[in-house]
């Protein structure tokens, strides 16, 4: 055990932005094993987090229907999205369950004022709601479910927290000025997990809120009234229509950013610059995520180097 725990210490130190806490103990640093990670307190002690292929649907018929479609979605921790899923061709209705007799909670993860809607705001579509807060505010999560991602995301939303909720779904929490969870900790609706501030490409502090599912943004208000603070319904119905706002860079998403959508696909190599990711260097080519994997023989959770040449074809 001693030694595995070395081994994973050197080959896959994965250090989580920031000072974290869990509790009241404060993270010094998040190892990954696999889909399970070790967390390391500053007081030297450390808990080992077991998380086997959390695929997060309840909802057998999703998870068929999923299956069926072709949509795709893994258990990574550094990467926001994994697969570019069109859910905007869903021809049927598809019933899902938001809230259920096993996970009937719903928090509001911070109420205020909203001060920006699911909308094109100028050329980019905005794919959250912001909600107005004070930096150091308390942010919670909405559903019971899992933490996927908590770390500084460079491309725009800076201190975010992605979680997966046994509904299926997942909510993005951007721009947090401290991080109160870790990746692959089960969470409970309303259990605190950062505080709000004013990180990344954003200008005041706010709380930029997502509802994604397979990796595509739905508006938040479908199925939150933010005016009230609660759900406003137990059951979501989900058409093509719904995802059908954006046509380009459906999956990407920030409340401003530089990265260019249009994509060059006579490029036969990319040359990582700050800020990039496979799913950038993928939608700028119009290429995916895998095949870039598979002619590179890198794996879609490998850290990009600033410079490093990828292959385009
Ligand atoms: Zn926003």
């Amino acid at each position: 055990m001693l030694r595995s725990f070395i081994t994973w210490t050197i080959l896959s130190l994965t250090l989580v932005a920031n000072a974290q806490e869990k509790g009241n103990k404060r993270i010094l640093d998040t190892l990954m094993a696999g889909n399970d990670s070790i967390v390391i307190f500053a007081d030297k002690s450390w808990e080992y987090i077991k998380m086997l292929n959390f695929d997060g649907v309840t909802n057998p018929y999703l998870s068929a229907l999923a299956t069926e479609l072709g949509w795709k979605e893994d258990w990574v921790n550094n990467v926001p999205y994994t697969y570019d899923n069109d859910l905007s061709k869903l021809e049927d209705t598809v019933w899902l369950c938001i809230v259920d007799d096993d996970n009937n909670e719903f928090c509001m993860p911070h109420p205020g004022m909203v001060t920006s809607t699911f909308k094109y705001r100028g050329k980019r579509f905005h794919y959250g709601i912001d909600v107005d807060l004070d930096t150091g505010d308390t942010l919670v999560s909405a559903f019971n479910g899992i933490v996927r991602y908590a770390q500084f995301n460079d491309g725009g939303f800076g201190n975010l927290i992605i979680i997966r909720h046994y509904n299926g779904l997942e909510t993005y929490y951007a721009h947090l000025s401290k991080l109160l969870v870790s990746p692959n900790q089960e969470v409970k609706a309303g259990d605190p997990i950062g505080l709000g501030g004013n990180t990344g490409k954003s200008y005041g502090d706010h709380l930029h809120f997502e509802v994604r599912l397979y990796g595509n943004a739905l508006d938040p208000e479908t199925i939150i009234d933010f005016e009230k603070n609660e759900l406003k319904k137990n059951n979501l119905l989900i058409n093509g229509q719904m995802f059908s706002y954006s046509k380009s860079s459906k999956s990407y998403s920030s409340s401003s950013s530089s990265k260019s959508s249009s994509t060059d696909k006579n490029a036969s190599v990319h040359k990582v610059t700050s800020g990039d990711s496979l799913y950038y260097i993928a939608l700028k080519y119009g290429t995916t995520v895998d095949k870039l994997c598979k002619l590179n023989g890198i794996k879609k959770t490998d850290i990009l180097h600033i410079g490093d040449k990828i292959k385009l074809k």
